[in-house]
């Protein structure tokens, strides 16, 4: 199967798994994994911060950040289409009580002014608004980057309102890589920031959570009691430190390969519109008398392509590491079949 689904569908490679051997291990969980210990701090200076923290996952980062930066009955702000709106399981609710107020970017980049309309005022009749989310890049609006210009501004008016940030860097990487500016500069205004390993750096399980040393001590805490805290974990960070080295600059491949497909996908009649492609996600829109995306990914499915249905006639179509060119045309000739019925009957 050729997996276009998600960039978490990398499988490690040989040479990441040869990390492993070698690596160093002790007790995580008293901070004395030694491996854990040099990704954590390769992480920090990454990112600008002062301190970090391994997590088993990034919904765990984003859960830590939430709960460490409010109280029951606050609200936090995030796009309509953000990961911890929509594929958290509900834990913002559930872990830290909170009320989630959505904005509408347009491509998931929202702007200084939406953030001041969302911010509540003070009064004790509304919840207090504590926390201001950002994804960078934004997943399910395609992949855009947050110009970091932006970024600055929407972080601003949160601080002056004493609001605190927290960026789903999640792709974060990629974002720095496609604008060509420094992650630190990217995260430099958010309190909270952190990395996944397991998107298009390949690797199998891991997410580094950045902060202040003050927030990340909280975090420690918080991992105790999210049952995150773990043992010999250098098992995975050695893996996240591989690919650190090897697999960050290679991204620009995922971007230009995702371009190809976006302009390709974009001519086919039977698409109504692909969101901008920026990075390593083509999402595109299916015209009403096309097949629905369900059909759509079946169809593909039979054809050995697997991408997403997002939404009745919305495609996802992710690129990374373990897909190529070739698999690129294969995903082409496999989605102008399942769509040769409209095809034949436009030209008709
Ligand atoms: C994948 C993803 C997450 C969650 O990360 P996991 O490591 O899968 O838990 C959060 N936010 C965004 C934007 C993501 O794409």
């Amino acid at each position: 199967m050729i997996d276009f689904y998600s960039d978490t569908s990398t499988r490690p490679s040989r040479a990441m798994r040869e990390a492993v051997l070698d690596c160093e291990v002790g007790d995580e969980q008293t901070d004395e994994d030694p491996t854990t210990r040099a990704l954590c701090e390769r992480v920090a200076a990454l990112l600008g911060k002062e301190a970090a923290i391994f997590l088993p996952s990034g919904t765990m980062c984003n859960e830590i950040a939430i709960r460490l930066h409010t109280q029951p009955g606050d609200e936090i702000i995030c796009d309509h289409l953000a990961h911890i709106v929509n594929y958290e399981a509900g834990a913002p609710a559930a872990f830290s009580g909170v009320m989630i107020r959505t904005v509408q970017g347009p491509d998931g980049v929202f702007s200084p002014e939406q953030v001041a309309e969302a911010i509540r005022p003070d009064s004790r009749y509304m919840p207090r608004t504590a926390l201001l989310c950002v994804e960078q890049t934004a997943n399910f609006s395609g992949g855009t980057v947050w110009p970091p210009e932006m970024l600055d501004a929407v972080a601003k008016v949160a601080k002056d309102a004493g609001v605190a940030t927290h960026m789903d860097g999640a792709r974060l990487l990629n974002a720095a890589v496609k604008s060509g500016i420094p992650a630190a500069r990217h995260a430099r205004d958010f309190d909270t920031v952190w990395i996944d390993f397991t998107k298009g750096l390949g690797a199998p399980i891991g997410a580094v959570l950045t902060g202040s040393k003050a927030d990340i001590d909280k975090a420690w805490r918080l991992k105790q009691r999210f049952g995150g805290a773990m043992r010999q974990s250098g098992i995975a960070a050695s893996m996240c430190l591989y690919a650190l080295d090897h697999n960050v600059d290679r991204l620009a491949e995922d971007h230009d390969l995702a371009a190809w497909l976006g302009q390709r996908i974009g001519a086919l009649d039977a698409v109504a519109q692909v969101l901008p492609v920026e990075t390593n996600i083509v999402i595109f829109d299916l015209k009403p008398d096309a097949p629905t995306a369900a059909e759509i990914v079946e169809a593909l499915r039979a054809r050995g392509v697997q991408v997403g249905a997002f939404g009745a006639r919305r495609i996802r179509v992710v690129t990374h590491l373990d897909v190529d060119q070739a698999a690129a045309e294969t995903l082409m000739a496999a989605l102008r079949l399942a769509l040769a019925p409209v095809t034949a009957g436009a030209s008709a």
